[in-house]
């Protein structure tokens, strides 16, 4: 660190990506990417002449990717907002809605980057402590006066609130915002996007990263009623307005309008997840019922540590975490049928070795 660093961020700890490691092939179940191609379409994409336009920013209203996008769910163009990755349009949502007054409310155990963000805005926050089977409790996010982000389902745990849960901290915070993080809505039965009309103060957040194989794209977007749109967008064009470039923007349109590749991809991510928390249960792990595209679990008398290990050296990588409460659970995303096969057989054998 120089001596130039800002004291606001000289002891702020960064958001730390799971590994992403080079030297070798791994199965790679750490980072809840698809196991999946993207779309032949939007490979296409990228192999034609359409690249010609390269010297020429980018469309900065993404227009097409927002018509997609609208299209796919059946909701107005100016109900769509898109970012260069969700994490992108969560900064959005912190820089727009949260201030030293009203404070910021999230889950203790959920997506990192809540907490990232709350610190490099400045901004005071509670973390609200999961129930004691993981689960969120919908009651403690009542009357909050706070703006709040839920992963919904949530990360790392994979539980989920039902939409009747949601309405009900919606209607209980009217004067506050609510950002439901749907990173992984799609492995899930249902979507907030459905309540966007009813409530001014709903922003449901969602990626390209998971569910339509697009991690290296960096695209996300928002869905939330007209005036909430403009407020994003405002963020939007006072820090980075072509924040979706020309590349991943007609990769993400391709790959959007694709719905029987992307139906095809999430049934296949779905059935391997059932397999695998089957497996994993009849080898005496507890799974808690995961709604995305990964498992959380763990094996009462193993080191959740060292089965991270004897995984990594035999080729398959998965999350775990540090902090007290999880740290002997394993957080492995779902690939393919095939690498769930291989994660079980391995998995198998140290479960073996260990007794
Ligand atoms: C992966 C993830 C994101 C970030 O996704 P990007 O679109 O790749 O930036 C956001 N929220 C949650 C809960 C995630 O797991």
């Amino acid at each position: 660190m120089s001596k130039f660093i800002s004291y606001r961020y000289k002891d702020m700890l960064p958001y730390v990506p799971g590994e992403q490691p080079q030297d070798k092939a791994y199965i790679k179940l750490n980072t809840n990417e698809s196991p999946f191609e993207p779309s032949p379409e939007a490979k296409k994409v990228l192999s034609d002449g359409n690249m010609k336009s390269l010297n020429l920013y980018p469309d900065p209203d993404s227009k097409a990717l927002v018509k997609a996008i609208a299209e796919r769910f059946g909701i107005e163009e100016n109900n769509v907002a898109v970012s260069n990755g969700s994490d992108e349009m969560l900064a959005f949502c912190f820089m727009a809605f949260c201030d030293d007054k009203t404070g910021v409310a999230f889950p203790d155990i959920s997506y990192g980057f809540y907490k990232v963000f709350a610190d490099l805005f400045c901004l005071s926050y509670e973390a609200i402590p999961l129930k004691e089977d993981f689960s969120i409790d919908a009651d403690d996010y009542k009357n909050k006066k706070k703006t709040i982000f839920i992963a919904n389902p949530n990360a790392p745990t994979g539980l989920s609130l039902s939409n009747r849960e949601i309405e009900e901290i919606l209607s209980s915070n009217k004067d506050n915002i609510v950002v439901i993080d749907e990173a992984y809505a799609d492995f899930s039965d249902s979507s907030a996007i459905e309540l966007i009309n009813k409530y001014d103060n709903l922003i449901v957040v969602r990626t390209f990263s998971k569910s339509v194989n697009l991690a290296g794209g960096r695209v996300g977007y928002a869905i939330a009623c007209k005036e909430l749109v403009e407020d994003i967008n405002k963020m939007k064009y006072s820090f980075n307005p072509y924040n979706v470039n020309t590349m991943s923007g007609a990769v993400a349109t391709a790959a959007i309008k694709d719905k029987s590749y992307f139906d095809e991809c999430v049934a296949k991510v779905k059935s391997a997840r059932e397999y695998t928390i089957k497996e994993l249960r009849d080898l005496g792990f507890s799974v808690l019922e995961s709604k995305a595209n990964f498992v959380f679990a763990k094996k009462d008398g193993l080191s959740g540590k060292k089965m991270y290990e004897d995984l990594k050296s035999r080729g398959i990588l998965i999350r775990r975490f540090d902090s007290e409460r999880i740290k002997e659970y394993l957080r492995i995303t779902i690939g393919s049928m095939e690498q769930m096969k291989k994660f079980i057989e391995v998995i198998k054998e140290i479960v073996e070795e260990s007794i």
